[in-house]
């Protein structure tokens, strides 16, 4: 039987909430197959171990977790604790030393979810927006000088190199080409940011020679939200820098209904380091120990956990159970506007896994 090693980080608020909800759910389809078993590793890194040691996550952290098939992450942040500190020192410093450059974040409106896009139909709206997650706007580089002074000055260089945009394309379009639409569209901002958003749209043309079956179109993020909004079916994969993908990605998950529900994984496709997968929503102080966090944004990101490491028909399965779930008013959390709570979401995907009837 093959034996997979999960590192299971929940980190804050509601990310333990629906972290044990997630690993609940994976060791159930696993019993359902019968053909592998999660061995799952718990680290208890966040803003209460900051607290605790001074730092977000120990020192030889990422060597605890390198050799783990993959990571199933809740959320970091604290409200007594920097946004920028938790960030960079949990979630960042596990994507951007491990490589997880493509950040593939799917959105569909599940059945028995409304889309606050009142004209949309049943699956005009599914899409994958790709984000280029190791570079750009949040490289890190920049600095501040004369703090607290009136000469105060402080930079973000957008840092973006001609390998790292090569590879989140050539993704991009391999993706694109993978979907039965085979339709790609580039985001940049390449009127107002004249170098490096040049330099993508340059390198989307040369890339896309090596894909001659996919159709492929340039958009500026700004009319990308309006085109998100107005003609949602038109839009099948997207691409974009971190930052502009980072907001086009929330406002996807809105459209789709709930930020409850939106996944993302954040991959190593070389699989040189082990790959992260997340629900996209934070965590969301105000309703924590209440227990009606909704699970769906884990369950849907322990889909794309099965696909990476080829379990095909577990996602399947998973992917059913959960659709299964939200087709049922009953257990729609308050986010969605029901009354369930996490418990009973989980029970019925798990009900759903065994393939019996609620
Ligand atoms: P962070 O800074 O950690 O990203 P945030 O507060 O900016 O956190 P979220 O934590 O994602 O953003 O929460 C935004 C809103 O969405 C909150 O009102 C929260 O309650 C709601 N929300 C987020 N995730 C869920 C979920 N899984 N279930 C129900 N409501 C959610």
């Amino acid at each position: 039987m093959k034996a997979y090693k999960i590192a299971a980080i929940p980190g804050d608020g509601i990310g333990t909430e629906v972290i044990s909800a997630g690993v609940e759910v994976l060791q159930a389809l696993a019993s359902r197959d019968g053909s592998f078993e999660f061995k799952v590793d718990q680290f208890d890194w966040g803003g209460e171990y900051y607290k605790r040691h001074g730092r977000m996550m120990p020192e030889n952290g990422r060597d605890l977790i390198k050799k783990h098939d993959a990571i199933l992450f809740g959320s970091a942040g604290h409200p007594e604790i920097p946004d920028h500190i938790t960030l960079w020192g949990l979630r960042l410093a596990i994507c951007q030393p491990f490589d997880q450059y493509a950040n593939v974040r799917p959105t569909r409106v599940l059945p028995g979810i409304t889309s606050p896009l009142r004209h949309v139909k049943d699956k005009e709206l599914d899409w994958v927006i790709v984000r280029e997650n190791s570079e750009g706007e949040y490289s890190g580089v920049g600095g501040r000088v004369h703090q607290g002074s009136p000469l105060e000055a402080a930079t973000d260089v957008s840092m973006f190199t001609r390998a790292g945009v090569e590879r989140i394309i050539r993704f991009a379009f391999k993706l694109a080409q993978a979907r039965p639409r085979k339709l790609l569209t580039v985001v940049t901002k390449s009127n107002a940011q004249r170098h490096a958003m040049v330099m993508w749209d340059e390198i989307a043309a040369e890339i896309a020679r090596e894909f001659p079956d996919v159709t492929w179109d340039k958009m500026l993020v700004d009319a990308m939200t309006m085109r998100m909004v107005m003609k949602p079916q038109s839009i099948d994969t997207v691409v974009a820098t971190n930052l502009h993908a980072d907001i086009l990605s929330d406002l996807a998950a809105a459209l789709a209904g709930s930020l409850g529900i939106a996944p993302t994984a954040n991959l190593n496709p070389e699989r040189a380091f082990p790959s992260m997968f997340e629900p996209i929503h934070g965590s969301a102080f105000d309703i924590m120990g209440k227990g009606i966090a909704n699970p769906i944004g884990t369950f849907w990101s322990a889909v794309m956990l099965l696909e990476h490491l080829g379990e095909k028909p577990a996602a399947d399965r998973l992917m059913t159970a959960i659709e299964k779930v939200t087709a049922d008013p009953r257990f729609h959390t308050p986010d969605l506007g029901g009354t369930a709570r996490t418990t009973d979401v989980t029970a019925a995907v798990i009900d759903a896994i065994h393939g019996s009837n609620r």
